[in-house]
């Protein structure tokens, strides 16, 4: 019932841009002039090894690809606080299509591989109402023709947020350490599969590599990480 009031609503109210805030007419999330503000970033065999090597944790992803740049005030940056802290869950949907369009055909979805949103714990999520990482699987999934699963991997423990805090990269390696687990009856079920973590935006990358890790230690050995946005310094 929420959902289809929230559909109802879009049609009573149409979604104002989230980069500008004017209304938008193509049922677009972002109007034409925001839409060109995005800065992608490369979708290539050579930016996924760049990316892994800039981590600040050595982790065993096999791939890494990242849709947008991330500054502060950018138009990413709206996008991504509004899915994340504003109810606007439809954003995280809208987002992951649009990164969905421009995946097709890279490397990073060969052999289909299943969609894993980064957790939240269970008491966050009751906080916040939703994970935003399963809107954007959800998006992805549609626009990509591929699953999404949201039971493998399990988040044990409530961390401090890694964004917000202002911890140094020792602290969120030990913040995000053992705080993910496997579900170990669900993974005998998928067998070798390829999986890609998504989450929406990797500063350090503790987070997705402790869960990239965790799922490596599990027995999958083709494990890949997606996200919305990064800073520029990597
Ligand atoms: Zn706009």
């Amino acid at each position: 019932m929420h959902f289809a009031l929230s559909a109802l609503l879009d049609v009573l109210y149409p979604p104002l841009c989230l980069g500008c805030g004017l209304r938008t007419h193509t049922g677009d999330l972002l109007c034409p002039l925001c839409m060109a503000e995005l800065v992608p970033l490369p979708l290539t065999a050579a930016q996924s090894s760049a990316h892994i090597a800039s981590l600040a944790c050595a982790c065993d992803a096999s791939m890494m690809l990242v849709g947008w740049e991330y500054d502060s005030g950018s138009v990413i940056e709206r996008c991504i606080h509004a899915m994340k802290y504003r109810q606007l869950y439809r954003a995280g949907e809208w987002l992951g299509r649009l990164l969905g369009e421009r995946l097709v055909g890279t490397i990073l979805l060969d052999g289909d591989p299943l969609l894993l949103p980064i957790p939240l714990h269970r008491i966050k999520r009751i906080e916040r109402g939703y994970n935003q990482a399963e809107f954007l699987c959800r998006g992805l999934a549609a626009e990509c023709g591929l699953e999404w699963d949201g039971g493998l991997l399990q988040r044990l423990r409530y961390t401090t947020s890694q964004s917000a805090s202002r911890l140094d990269r020792d602290e969120r390696q030990a913040n995000v350490r053992d705080a993910f687990a496997v579900d170990a009856a669900r993974a005998t079920t998928l067998g070798s599969r390829p999986l890609l973590l998504v989450d929406d935006l990797i500063t350090t990358g503790a987070t997705i590599g402790a869960c990239a890790d965790v799922l490596v230690q599990a027995g999958f050995t083709d494990v890949r990480i997606l996200a919305v946005a990064r800073p520029p310094r990597h």
